[in-house]
């Protein structure tokens, strides 16, 4: 058994949306040379089939991005633009995340690592959103849970993760975390979204003000998410890496260190108690950032340790929103 496997291949910079667009290749090439993901073995990256695919999207929303893409390329909706290649790289980063999942499942690794494009959290059953074209995660999560596994999908890109939200919505063999900020864009994930039916309290939704930073996330992740996790019980747990809370991005408002990732990563690790774990990249726009975060969280993936102490006290505005968070949902009668 390998410790981390790791998804990789030139076909996710196949995917070319419009000159002058955030979620570029340049992502990906940044990354290509850190010497921590030059020495994981990787997996061969293969195409997922359409049946896969169907299994989260509507077959004509999977033949429009086919027929978008051969004609050259397009809009699939006003942020999310796709090229000609982008079917082959969209088909790639599904099967990728699939195959990640399986290998897990299966004990041949303890933790995955999917560098893919494009990403995938605010795509739904019909339509792509927020330039992402499958859901990669949704995919993955869907697998493991139709093999009788119970999964935890955490999301911490600063960004709502929509698309995997809905796909789970009425699930309880799923349960969705999400930490992100807010008002912004897709401007869901609200703390009264916890589910319905049987998925009644298996999404819990985290919104935060911008400027957070380590110690706020860190505090959610001590407070909220660890113990969810822990109560669950996952026997896989997948994060939607998203790394735009990052200080230095451009296109959100926290103030996240790289740091915080690998305590992140550290925390959660702990909270599953053994069960795999499955990192599959969505955003993160600052380049330098983006690197050294994907960086650290491999790190802590490599080298498990005891979650080191937040340097500093959440501030008063995220302690008394976390409050107020677990206050609604014994409100609401969550599980
Ligand atoms: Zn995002």
């Amino acid at each position: 058994m390998s410790d981390i496997l790791l998804a990789s291949d030139p076909v996710f910079l196949e995917h070319r949306p419009h000159v002058g667009h955030p979620e570029r290749e340049s992502r990906l090439e940044v990354l290509a040379d850190l010497p921590r993901l030059a020495a994981l073995p990787r997996i061969p990256v293969r195409f997922a089939e359409i049946d896969e695919l169907s299994r989260i999207h509507r077959l004509d929303y999977i033949d429009r991005v086919r027929l978008v893409a051969e004609s050259g390329g397009g809009y699939l909706c006003p942020e999310t633009s796709i090229s000609p290649g982008s079917w082959s790289a969209a088909l790639a980063a599904a099967g990728a995340s699939i195959d990640l999942c399986h290998a897990l499942l299966d004990g041949r690794a303890r933790a995955g690592v999917a560098l893919v494009r494009p990403p995938g959290h605010h795509a739904t059953v019909d339509h792509a959103m927020g330039f992402c074209v499958f859901n990669n995660i949704a995919l993955a999560a869907d697998l493991a849970a139709r093999q009788g596994r119970k999964v935890a999908v955490l999301d911490w890109d600063v960004h709502h993760g929509n698309g995997t939200q809905a796909a789970f919505w009425d699930r309880d063999d799923v349960l969705f975390l999400s930490v992100h900020q807010a008002p912004l864009y897709p401007w869901s994930g609200a703390v009264g979204d916890v589910g319905v039916r049987r998925g009644f309290g298996y999404t819990r939704n985290v919104p935060l003000g911008p400027g957070c930073r380590d110690e706020d996330y860190l505090h959610v992740m001590d407070r909220i998410f660890a113990p969810r996790l822990a109560e669950f019980g996952p026997d896989i747990v997948m994060v939607s890496a998203g790394y735009d809370a990052h200080k230095e991005d451009p296109l959100a408002g926290m103030a996240l260190d790289s740091e915080a990732y690998r305590q992140m990563t550290l925390r959660l690790m702990a909270a599953a108690a053994g069960a795999p774990v499955l990192v599959v990249l969505e955003g993160g726009y600052d380049l330098a950032a983006l690197r050294e975060c994907v960086d650290l969280t491999v790190a802590a993936l490599e080298k498990p340790e005891p979650p080191a102490a937040p340097a500093a006290e959440a501030s008063s505005r995220v302690r008394q929103q976390v409050d107020r968070i677990l206050e609604t949902w014994r409100e609401l009668g969550c599980p």
